[in-house]
């Protein structure tokens, strides 16, 4: 069974990661989005909400699963039989980071391959941060993410904005 991984902060996933990820569902048997727990980085949902959504998201795609990791992401991949990671890639700016990511997670573990995916072009400029921004400041962001990000997108910056 060919699987492949498909890890990030997804805070929250938007349409430019479902795109990568159901364009590569396509191609194997398995996608696994896997959630980062990483508790230095300021996220705006707790990793369990943003695996929540992500599942919302994916709900209908049945070769598509997610879970969470802690930790290094090879040595998830390594302890649950994957052997290849998925990221996108946007812009000149991504592949910077993206190449330094993949030569250390290289240097970890040769057996996981990195392999990457440009986005429909109409996600090319999107990212989870200016979705957070457009949505904390009452913009419409309904053509970037499904709709159960939106409401909790809705919900969690009305309580903010409430408690300010
Ligand atoms: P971001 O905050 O940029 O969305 P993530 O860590 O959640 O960052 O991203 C996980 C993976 O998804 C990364 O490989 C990232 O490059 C990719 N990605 C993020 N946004 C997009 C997009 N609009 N199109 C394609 N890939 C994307």
């Amino acid at each position: 069974m060919k699987k492949i991984l498909y890890p990030g902060t997804f805070d929250p996933i938007h349409n430019g990661h479902i795109d990568i990820a159901s364009r590569a569902a396509e191609l194997f048997d398995e996608l696994e989005f896997v959630v980062a727990v990483n508790p230095e980085k300021n996220t705006l949902f707790s990793f369990r909400k943003r695996v929540r959504l992500i599942k919302e998201s994916v709900s209908g795609k049945a070769n598509i699963k997610v879970n969470f990791f802690r930790g290094l992401v090879v040595d998830y991949a390594s302890s649950n039989g994957y052997s290849a990671i998925i990221r996108g890639l946007r812009h000149v700016s991504d592949f910077e980071f993206e190449f330094q990511m993949a030569m250390m997670n290289f240097h970890l573990n040769k057996n996981i391959k990195s392999l990457f995916m440009m986005p429909d072009e109409k996600y090319i400029h999107l990212n989870s941060s200016v979705v957070k921004d457009v949505s904390k400041n009452g913009g419409d962001v309904s053509a970037f993410v499904p709709p159960c990000v939106q409401k909790a997108l809705f919900t969690k910056f009305s309580k903010i904005n409430t408690l300010k």
